[in-house]
């Protein structure tokens, strides 16, 4: 486990020598001390990254050239997959499992963006010009320095989803995971110094949002901040940013519906609302967390939902057959059980959960919860919850379900299940959000578009729109006629 901060590529303590406690979610003991950089950090970090754009081979090679970098970066984190899975479930506390996907999918990320970069090399638009007497053409160019600030709900996957397509895009990187869950990325330091990348391209620290974070959003020398997390420091970010006209990208919350027509399979049903918000531990903005059920189906289905919920096994991330870990810190553990206490002061009943579970007295744990009864404009219907806590209802018509769907600041995700096809599709159209799943809820791929409408967020991420992130376009427009052009001159 690292101890000094990723700056230049040389490993080097925290100027003011400050650290930060690493705390065992399921056990609540301390393990590990991080180092916690402050503004003198930022400044050496955006510094090496400034002068690694400005002077350095990374943004001039091909990248063809970028590209095997990044597979020996997706590489170097397959290799070391186990031992990276458990500082996850140590760290963030989720089961074993899902940290092993979370990292097969966070090397599949370099692995995907390392093809766009040697796509990138070809890519020059010939522009048609209504004028012949001009030719022009349009290219893509790495758009210079990137911060990236990342949450702890999926620590390395999370930052790879910016770092991988910062670097495919030739930008240079400085990276601040959240200060709960910094070990996997201080890793991907070691990782990236195994690859051999260029010193300056890629900058890890570790330390305080309010401190370090802040440094490096109002920093002069960053062109471009990419965040993910949650909605008051997303406007904080833009705020900063509008002072020298950052490029920014934000992924913010959500409180994402999931509309159940009488005609799904219920099994299945059952199987995709557990799956859309007992996953991590429902620390995931695209959490399906407000369930909508076609009247018809909706007392079977709810029995049936409290009857699966009750049989998570819940305990230690560590331990085989574990499905839901503890909460990744105690100030989210009590955040998400004010909000249980609030939701029953605003009329909600607790169908089950809402508590410790019995005989797991340390550790940040929480039966999964299902509420009913929820008004729809109590706190728990309207705000993020980011815990394994699912508000259902029960609806009448498809109209009134796309209306409850929307009626929503956010609009990150949403689900749809139902056997007829046709309506899965409208329905899905009809949802004012950037990511919508038919007949299941969370599946997500490094090839499609990720990121929000409304209030969840600006940008997308993944995909080909994940590298339009970090590039700008440049046309190069030619006179090609001798013809004099007699403005001035006649
Ligand atoms: P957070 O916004 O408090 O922290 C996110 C990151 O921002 C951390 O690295 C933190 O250190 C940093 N930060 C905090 N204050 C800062 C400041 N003033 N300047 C710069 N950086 C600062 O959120 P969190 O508690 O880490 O994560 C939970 C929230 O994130 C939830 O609300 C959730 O909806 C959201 N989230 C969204 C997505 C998504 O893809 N849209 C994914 C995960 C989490």
């Amino acid at each position: 486990m690292q101890t000094e901060l990723f700056i230049n590529g040389a490993w080097v303590a925290p100027a003011e020598g400050n650290t930060l406690p690493v705390i065992d979610p399921a056990t609540e003991e301390v393990f590990h001390q991080i180092p916690a950089a402050t503004a003198p950090d930022a400044d050496a970090a955006v510094a090496a990254a400034r002068a690694a754009f400005d002077q350095g081979p990374w943004p001039r090679m091909t990248g063809k050239e970028r590209a095997v970098y990044l597979r020996a970066m997706a590489q170097g984190i397959r290799d070391r997959l186990p031992e990276l899975a458990r500082l996850e479930v140590r760290d963030n506390g989720k089961p074993l499992p899902e940290a092993e996907w979370d990292l097969g999918d966070a090397a599949g990320c370099f692995d995907y963006y390392a093809d766009l970069a040697e796509e990138l090399d070809g890519e020059v638009e010939e522009i048609a010009l209504a004028d012949g007497r001009f030719t022009a053409k349009a290219l893509r160019e790495p758009l210079g320095v990137a911060v990236a600030i990342v949450p702890w709900n999926y620590p390395l996957l999370m930052a790879s989803w910016k770092v991988a397509p910062a670097l495919a895009a030739g930008c240079t990187m400085v990276l601040k995971p959240a200060e709960t869950t910094s070990l996997t990325a201080l890793e991907l330091g070691r990782i990236a110094e195994a690859a051999g990348l260029p010193a300056g391209v890629l900058n890890i620290l570790s330390g305080k949002g309010s401190v370090v974070g802040q440094r490096l959003i109002e920093h002069p020398q960053v062109d471009k901040v990419a965040f993910t997390g949650s909605g008051p420091v997303g406007s904080r970010i833009m705020a900063a940013g509008a002072k020298d006209i950052k490029r920014i990208s934000l992924e913010l919350g959500g409180k994402s519906p999931f509309v159940v027509f009488a005609d799904s399979d219920i099994e299945k049903a059952v199987e995709w609302i557990m799956f859309g918000i007992f996953w991590n531990q429902g620390q995931v903005c695209s959490a399906t967390s407000r369930v909508l059920v076609e009247r018809p189906l909706y007392e079977p289905l709810l029995a049936r939902l409290i009857e699966e919920a009750q049989k998570i096994t819940i305990g230690n991330g560590l331990t085989p057959g574990t499905l839901l870990g503890p909460l990744v810190n105690q100030g989210q553990y009590e955040d998400v059980l004010r909000h249980i206490a609030r939701a029953v002061e605003q009329g909600a009943t607790v169908a089950t959960g809402g508590k410790r579970p019995a005989g797991l007295e340390k550790g940040f744990y929480l039966e999964p919860t299902i509420l009913t009864d929820v008004a729809l404009d109590s706190d728990a219907w309207v705000e993020e919850i980011f815990g394994p806590v699912v508000c259902i209802r029960p609806f009448d018509t498809e109209a009134e379900a796309i209306s409850l769907s929307n009626d929503s600041r956010f609009g990150l995700a949403a689900a749809v299940m139902s056997a007829d096809d046709a309506r899965c599709e409208r329905v899905a159209r009809a949802f004012r959000a950037g990511i919508v799943w038919i007949n299941c809820s969370q599946p997500t791929f490094t090839e499609a578009p990720w990121g929000g409408y409304k209030q969840s967020g600006i940008g997308r991420e993944l995909g080909r729109w994940g590298l339009d992130n970090y590039l700008e376009t440049k046309q190069i427009t030619r006179l090609v006629s001798n013809d004099p052009w007699g403005w001035y001159i006649k």
